[in-house]
């Protein structure tokens, strides 16, 4: 009797970007403990996962030749996760397609934005029964950011940013986003935020409840006086080409600009959709970044595409 071969899968997952990124002192067990609030944009990687008998990796799009294809890439390490999960032993005859959007190590977080597509996409593909609280906890142990990318919407993350609240987030906030042409190591921004602090005394963003009440309120005006990183003076000490990114972003109209998470990407909060395109047509012309995209937020977590059947 033959086999039935289930049909691929794809599933949309979004980028993020931090509103508010505090970041503690480093622990010694060589981390830091942030309180972060996330919001997930419509910027977007689609991952598609099908049955094979030729196992492996495909990237496209953005970061395609700079990624690397194999067992190191989040995706595949998901794919190992979720088989260990459910006592899957044998080599798993999986091929999985990334599609990026989202700039590689660009401060978006989207290798983790595919490894939580991943887990979403393969737990349809081998129609397990698994919940996404579930799938949370594989995420939390394949990176901070994962969590958050299967929940999407607005939240509060806590610990290394992996314990998320939901956070209410009324209407829709526009903005645009700024691609450099190289990306930021994640671990080199925070050593360069540690020397910073170790130099002098960098001024370290207050509490997080004011954006938190502004993403309440839905005033785009409000949410931009509070946008804040503590991560941002690393990011520019290491990219001082950033300073003039975020310059022209406001100039051009933006309520406010940020660098997202690590950088290098800049986000800029812009007061409606139609703000959103004059500031992206302006800042394409400034010359002051590779590529420019406008996107809106809040948005749902990883998805499958044309299905609702995903847990
Ligand atoms: P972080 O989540 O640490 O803020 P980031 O958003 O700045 O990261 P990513 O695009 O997630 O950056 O990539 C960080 C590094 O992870 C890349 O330099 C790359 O070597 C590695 N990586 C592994 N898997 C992937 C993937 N699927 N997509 C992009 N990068 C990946």
């Amino acid at each position: 009797m033959l086999a039935v071969v289930p049909p691929p899968v794809t599933v949309r997952v979004p980028a993020k970007v931090n509103l508010h990124l505090a970041v503690d002192d480093l622990r010694e067990d060589g981390y830091h403990e942030l309180v972060t609030v996330f919001q997930a944009l419509s910027l977007t990687d689609e991952v598609t996962v099908a049955v094979t008998d030729e196992p492996g990796l495909e990237i496209y799009g953005e970061g395609e030749g700079s990624v690397l294809a194999d067992g190191t890439n989040l995706a595949w390490r998901a794919v190992e996760a979720l088989s260990a999960h459910v006592g899957r032993t044998e080599e798993p005859n999986v091929r999985v397609v990334l599609r990026k959007g989202i700039p590689v190590a660009g401060g978006m977080a989207g290798g983790s934005a595919d490894a939580a597509a991943t887990l979403v996409g393969l737990s349809s593909l081998w129609n397990l029964d698994v919940t996404r609280d579930e799938l949370a906890e594989i995420a939390a142990g394949l990176g901070s950011d994962v969590p958050f990318a299967l929940y999407g919407g607005t939240a509060l993350g806590t610990g290394r940013g992996e314990q998320l609240v939901p956070v209410l987030s009324r209407h829709t906030f526009h903005w645009v986003l700024a691609f450099d042409s190289e990306g930021l190591s994640t671990p080199k921004v925070f050593k360069e935020l540690d020397r910073l602090r170790a130099a002098g005394n960098p001024p370290r963003i207050g509490s997080h409840t004011p954006v938190v009440e502004a993403l309440a309120s839905g005033d785009p005006r409000q949410l931009a006086l509070l946008l804040g990183n503590d991560l941002q003076a690393a990011a520019v000490s290491l990219r001082p080409e950033l300073r003039r990114t975020l310059r022209a972003g406001v100039n051009a109209g933006a309520l406010a600009g940020t660098v997202s998470g690590s950088g290098p990407t800049c986000a800029f909060l812009c007061e409606d959709a139609r703000s959103a395109v004059e500031v992206a047509a302006e800042l394409s012309g400034a010359g002051v970044c590779r590529t420019v995209r406008v996107a809106h937020g809040p948005v749902p977590g990883a998805r499958v595409v044309g299905g609702d059947d995903a847990p």
